[in-house]
């Protein structure tokens, strides 16, 4: 068949995306570029916020019409949507064929089968064990996703990832560096190791390494550059910062999500650290990785949150300066404890806040960036604009990086000196390089 598959969501979204075409592909089936010439769609789909929902459905309502006109189409989908009751009753809407959740992607053999031999749908929702020791093909690219486990023991309260990806479970080491080899192998110049939540890799096996002990192998594979995401302040120990500080290849870029500024919101978020404790991790972060870049994810608006623990919220970000953050208004989503509890609140007062924070955001990042200017920055460059003067890449520690397209023959890492900086963007120019010199251009 020929397959198309639409990712939504995150990173670990964009993994399973990679699997589920391999399989697709090691079954003798062909993954076109175009959604217009598949016959085989599926959704990838997010559940975490309200939004990626109504893009799904309103996705499905497209195929549906298409069916409804005569094309013949089977439409699939997968990922954390498609495990909640929520995207079921919308899969049943919209005569979904295959309905895989996030544990039964390797599922998708069965499913063709099933149909082909006449069944009308096929639903499965199991959390199997082939996809831990599974080690999919390396990506035909400069980077690529690892995911070392998979699901999430904490119970934060807003959040509706332990009900769509189940427990935590761990990779087998040997199938973590395996992969990772076959990556370096095939040339990839970038890692980036997946999980909820890393830093509780091997927490709850007994004879695997902790995530400071893989991270040290996985460096030691010699791949030029490792990163990894998400990290939980909670299990965010001091040998991991140890090891980053240590293994030249691990990037000093460290995504820490926060969540909020004040106790009283971290309390009713269930998060199991404090503002304090948040900060400590920080200093020694600082006091340890030269030229570390930190981001954070936030949640503003949580239920109750009051203009007092926003304010909280603000100084945080003062007081650690985040290079980057991932900002959210919060979305009340159903089946989690926050939803069914708390009572939501205006969404002009969220958006309000959120636009605040955003501002604030984009001064620290400006102030930042514009620190590195005059300074070089190693920077994995992937892409040449078609249209546009620039090629594109990111540094070590992980700012987006356009320089003149014409100083680069080839794509991979360069050395490149920083001459202006936005809140978003560095612009400069390859270092050694001979250039027809395009005047840089400063976005606004
Ligand atoms: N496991 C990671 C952690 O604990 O930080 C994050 C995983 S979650 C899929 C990604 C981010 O989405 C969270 O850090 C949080 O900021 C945001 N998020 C999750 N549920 C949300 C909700 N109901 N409303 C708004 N943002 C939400
Ligand atoms: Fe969601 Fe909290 Fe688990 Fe992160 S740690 S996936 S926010 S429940």
């Amino acid at each position: 068949m020929r397959a198309h598959v639409i990712t939504h969501g995150c990173q670990m979204n964009e993994y399973d995306t990679h699997t589920i075409r391999s399989e697709l592909v090691a079954g003798g089936h062909h993954i076109v570029e175009h959604a217009d010439d598949a016959e085989l769609i599926l959704v990838n789909t997010c559940a975490v916020r309200g939004k990626p929902v109504e893009k799904v459905v309103s996705l499905l309502g497209e195929f549906r019409k298409e069916k409804q006109a005569g094309r013949d189409l089977t439409v699939g989908m997968m990922g954390c949507l498609a495990q909640l009751e929520e995207g079921q009753e919308i899969a049943r809407k919209f005569a979904v064929d295959i309905l895989l959740g996030p544990g039964a992607i390797t599922d998708i053999h069965d499913a063709l089968n099933a149909l082909e031999a006449g069944r009308e749908s096929y639903e499965s929702l199991r959390f199997k064990s082939d996809l831990d020791t599974l080690i999919p093909p390396a990506p035909d690219a400069l980077t690529g996703f690892l995911t070392i486990m998979r699901g999430c023991d904490h119970h934060c309260t807003y959040c509706i990832v332990p009900t769509t990806r189940g427990p935590e479970v761990s990779r087998p080491v040997e199938s973590i560096l395996a992969e990772a080899e076959a990556m370096r192998d095939a040339g990839v110049q970038e890692i980036m190791l997946l999980g909820q939540n890393v830093n509780s890799y091997g927490l709850k096996d007994e004879g695997i390494p902790s995530f400071a002990e893989l991270l040290r192998l996985v460096a030691q594979v010699g791949i030029p550059r490792v990163k990894f995401t998400t990290s939980h302040p909670m299990n965010f120990t001091s040998d991991i910062i140890d090891v980053i500080a240590e293994e030249p290849n691990v990037c000093n870029f460290i995504h820490l999500p926060v969540q909020s500024g004040s106790d009283r919101v971290l309390r009713r978020m269930a998060r199991e650290y404090r503002r304090d404790r948040y900060l400590d991790i920080i200093r020694e972060i600082r006091a340890k990785v030269q030229d570390v870049v930190i981001s954070t994810d936030i949640i503003v608006g949580f239920p109750g949150e009051t203009e007092e623990d926003f304010t909280q919220t603000l100084s945080l970000f003062e007081e650690v300066g985040y290079e980057h953050a991932f900002m959210f208004a919060y979305s009340a989503r159903p089946g989690t404890p926050s939803a069914e509890r708390f009572e939501d609140m205006p969404r002009e007062v969220k958006i309000e806040r959120l636009q605040r924070l955003i501002d604030v955001q984009k001064r620290y990042a400006f102030e930042a960036n514009q620190r590195w200017i005059g300074r070089e920055v190693r920077v994995l460059i992937r892409e040449r604009q078609e249209n546009g003067e620039f090629a594109m890449g990111h540094s070590d520690q992980n700012h987006t990086v356009l320089v003149p397209k014409d100083q680069v023959t080839r794509l991979g890492l360069h050395h490149v000196r920083v001459e202006h900086v936005t809140p978003h963007t560095m612009y400069g120019s390859v270092v050694g390089a001979r250039t027809t010199a395009v005047p840089l251009v400063m976005a606004s």
